[in-house]
Order: structure tokens, then sequence, then C-alpha cells
């Protein structure tokens, strides 16, 4: 399974993409930045985007990718799949003809570029090629963490979260995940807006790890993109050997 990094960081810097992350092609796992890490080609080939709550950070890229694919011939719309509370967040409040257009009825309800589903909680479902279960985590607004699996390898997405523990909790003894690709927002010294904020700082990565699937490597994204340096650098401490700062345009392979 290929996992490549459209965008790495929690917002957005100078050649900081936020966060997005692109599955053997076709799967996009959120979609902070689509339409500036992927020709208008690698546009046309995305199927599905698995979405894990409606901020920005995580939604933008939907916006830009949608027009691109308005203005091109009709093809298989892309589906937006997440549990129920995010779908009706993109829905009601992004593609809802105010911040933008309802792409789900451009350029016809019946040929549209977008569709949404909404995907069951805590239940393994197709997405794709791909079994993908959602699993809420904790955040100030509605978020789900994703495992996702082909049947052989896999992953397990945390989506931005503070300290949490059923997303842990299901991919454990789950044989095919190979990575954890978790979140990792602020240095330590902003551990206060973390806490408000629900996110994690290296000092907290460092107490997930305990709760993570054993042995497995840790690839953390959503570093802010002006703490970057000082976030790296404290992340660079945690003396585990499994954790790793995923670089932006590189492709993984699980
Ligand atoms: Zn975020
Ligand atoms: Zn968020």
């Amino acid at each position: 399974m290929k996992v490549r990094v459209l965008g790495a960081f929690g917002g957005e810097g100078l050649g900081q993409r936020p966060s997005s992350f692109l599955v053997n092609d076709r799967v996009l796992v959120d979609a902070g930045n689509v339409t500036g890490a992927l020709t208008v080609k690698e546009q046309l080939a995305v199927e599905h985007a698995l979405i894990s709550h409606s901020h920005l950070d995580h939604t933008c890229g939907l916006a830009y990718l949608a027009e691109t694919l308005g203005t091109l011939p009709p093809r298989t719309p892309v589906t937006i799949a997440s549990a129920e509370p995010v779908v009706n967040a993109l829905r009601t409040s992004m593609f809802n003809n105010v911040l933008w257009p309802d792409f789900s009825r451009i350029p016809s309800a019946e040929q549209p570029v977008l569709r949404f589903r909404s995907l069951v909680e805590e239940a393994e479902q197709r997405v794709g090629d791909l079994w993908v279960t959602p699993v809420a985590v904790s955040h100030t607004v509605p978020t789900f963490g994703f495992i996702v699996h082909d049947g052989d390898t896999g992953f397990v997405y945390s989506g931005d979260t503070g300290p949490t523990v059923a997303l842990w909790k299901a991919a454990r003894g789950l044989r095919s995940i190979r990575a954890v690709i978790l979140e990792c927002a602020y240095p330590d010294r902003l551990g206060d807006l973390a806490a408000i904020a629900g996110h994690l700082t290296p000092a907290l990565v460092r107490r997930e790890l305990d709760k993570l699937p054993p042995n497995v490597p840790v690839w953390i994204f959503h570093v802010k993109p002006q703490y970057q340096d000082e976030t790296v650098e404290e992340l660079s401490r945690i003396d585990s050997g499994r954790v790793l700062v995923v670089e932006q345009d590189k492709t993984y392979v699980v």
C-alpha cells in the first residue's frame, strides 16, 4: 500500500501544506491541500476522500478539487466519506452555496462532481479497494480516526486528537497495521493551548506511545508550520526508535 504525503502540516506556511494523504493514488485521507500537490491527471484518479473532521486544514483541498473536476468532462463522482456528523458539517457549512457551491448538484444532481457517504462508526466497511473503520477521537469538533487496510497491510490515522483511547483499543491486535500516522501540533511549552484545542505535544505523544499497537512505527504529521523547528526538535528526543516526522511529497510504503 502506497501512502503519499500531499500535505504534512497542521496549517499553511511557505511550501508547507495542510494535512492530506493519498493512498494508492485513489483514496485521499484528509484533504487540507490536494490541487497544490497533484497534477490534474493525478487529481482525476482520485475516487474517494476519507475526511477526519470539518476543520479547514483537513478539508480546504476538497473545494479546489471539486472546482477542477467541475470544469472537466463528467466522470464518476468523488465520494466524500466520513461518519455522519462530519458529512453533515461539510454539507451545511462548506458545500452550502454560501462558502462554496454545492458540488453534489453540479453540473447536475444526476451526475455530480461530489457525492457524500456516511460511514458507520466502529464498523469495518469497504471504501474503494480498502477496508476502513472510523473511530471517534478527542478533538474540539466531531472527529474520527481511521483504521485502514487492504486485507494484507494497513495503517491507523489519528486525525486531529488530544490523548485518546478508543482508536488505539480498536487497532490493538490487528496484524495488518504497519504504521500509526499520529498528529502532533504544538511544542511542549504550548501544552495549555494543545489541551484546549484538542491536540498533542511531543510530551503527550510520548505518553500516547504506550497505548498504541506495540512495536509499530509512528509517523508524525500536523505540526503547526510556525513551530516546526521547535516541535520537530522535541520529537527527535523521544527515544523510542519508533517515531519519525513525515516528509511532505514523499511516498511511504506500508
Ligand atoms: Zn488540523
Ligand atoms: Zn482540527
